[in-house]
């Protein structure tokens, strides 16, 4: 009656929410503020004052036909434009508003790109640990989805294991820097390194291979970190951006699709992609938010609080005894499990009222992910459990 990938699709509800469900349970009984919930990757700090100011702006400025109308179907002329010139001024990058393609996100960036791309009998790969959803896009685009480990420890690109694992059927590698769930960023030298293995692959194989580098987290990196820009790097880019993170605006569905201007077809390329936005519906993204986003660019939400929960909650873990991958960036810590069965740890943690999740649907078994985009006080107030927990594993108490 139903299609029955798409029924499994939906019944399948993910361990993050299945997790933050339970913590709604707990919420209730025993009081929102003894329950420490670290499961969704939903931003705590606000969208920015700024936000608001140019949103009332547009409502009091902007013609209800200009603002409530459709745009193109690849968005407003001027908003591309404007984000062109982003690039250009921003990254160096020789950036063309014919190439973007406004999308409801990073999630709607990522199918219609696939889509665009994906022909019958291509691979796509990713590096564990990994987005979950990369699994899902890339499967109903008609790919198969191939995981390659990142290094142990470093989480940077194992380029031997990318190397081999690229055949004549690959079509594209996807990349997530800052990365969700391990925080890291990718160096330069990664980036370089992974540039240089498609180039040598695509030339081997007589096609391109895309790039397509997810960035929802673009900004969310803290110290030194920097991120590279991609297109810059290898030709073949596909940009899937979002403002989700950057402006703390999830629930409004707006980011981007940027096929590199110096890709081989790029204008072919990006046909290709309002060709899949058309077929999956994806055209037109809201225009308000459109208009908004042209208004906020190189803006962004204060950092500085993802920064210190980083700081804390890092030193804090580490002090108690658990080992966790050093977070240059987003706002997710990845902890080591102290036993091989992650989910048994996450079971245990959960008598403290400690909700992690799981690392295994992110294809990396034995680490748990902790999304620290809550508010401080939630991590000061949950150290002392944390403290039991690693005096459970650590200290003899077990
Ligand atoms: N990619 C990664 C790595 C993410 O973590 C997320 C959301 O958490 C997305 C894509 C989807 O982002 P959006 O809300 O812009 O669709």
């Amino acid at each position: 009656m139903v299609s029955d990938k798409m029924l499994q699709l939906g019944r399948h509800s993910s361990v993050i929410r299945d997790i933050f469900e339970y913590g709604n349970q707990r919420r209730k009984e025993i009081g929102a503020e003894n329950v420490f919930d670290f499961s969704l990757g939903n931003p705590s700090v606000p969208a920015p004052d700024f936000v608001r100011e140019e949103l009332e702006n547009l409502l009091v400025n902007t013609p209800a036909e200009v603002l409530h109308a459709y745009t193109s179907a690849a968005g407003d002329s001027g908003v591309r434009l404007a984000i062109a010139d982003y690039i250009r001024n921003n990254f160096g990058y020789p950036a063309e508003s014919k190439h973007i393609y406004m999308t409801v996100g990073a999630a709607a960036s990522l199918t219609v790109t696939l889509n665009a791309i994906v022909e019958n009998g291509d691979e796509v790969i990713a590096f564990a640990p990994y987005f979950p959803e990369y699994k899902v896009f890339a499967e109903t685009a008609g790919a198969k989805f191939i995981t390659v480990n990142s290094e142990p420890e470093t989480f940077q690109i194992d380029a031997k294991a990318l190397y081999n694992a690229i055949n004549v059927n690959t079509k594209a590698v996807i990349v997530n820097s800052p990365n969700n769930p391990t925080g890291v960023v990718l160096t330069e030298d990664s980036i370089k390194r992974l540039a240089d293995i498609l180039d040598r692959r695509s030339a081997e194989f007589g096609h391109p291979i895309f790039l397509i580098c997810d960035e929802p987290y673009r900004e969310l990196a803290f110290g030194n970190a920097i991120v590279p820009y991609v297109p810059l790097y290898y030709k073949n880019t596909i940009v899937c951006y979002s403002f989700s993170k950057s402006l703390s605006l999830p629930g409004e569905r707006i980011g981007y699709i940027y096929v590199a201007s110096q890709m081989e077809e790029a204008d072919m390329v990006f046909d290709a992609v309002c060709g899949a936005g058309r077929a999956l519906g994806f055209v037109c993204a809201p225009a308000m938010f459109q208009l908004l986003v042209k208004r906020c660019l190189g803006k962004t939400v204060d950092i500085s609080i993802y920064n210190r929960n980083r700081t804390l909650l890092f030193d804090s873990l580490s002090s108690y005894g658990f080992s966790a991958v050093y977070p240059d960036g987003a706002f997710y810590l990845f902890l080591k499990s102290p036993v091989a069965d992650s989910y048994a740890f996450c079971e245990k943690a959960k008598d403290y009222e400690l909700l992690l999740v799981p690392a295994d649907d992110f294809g990396c078994p034995g680490y748990v992910r902790i999304a620290y985009c809550v508010g401080t006080e939630q991590i000061e107030r949950s150290l002392p459990a944390f403290a039991k927990l690693a005096s459970y594993y650590f200290g003899g108490d077990k």
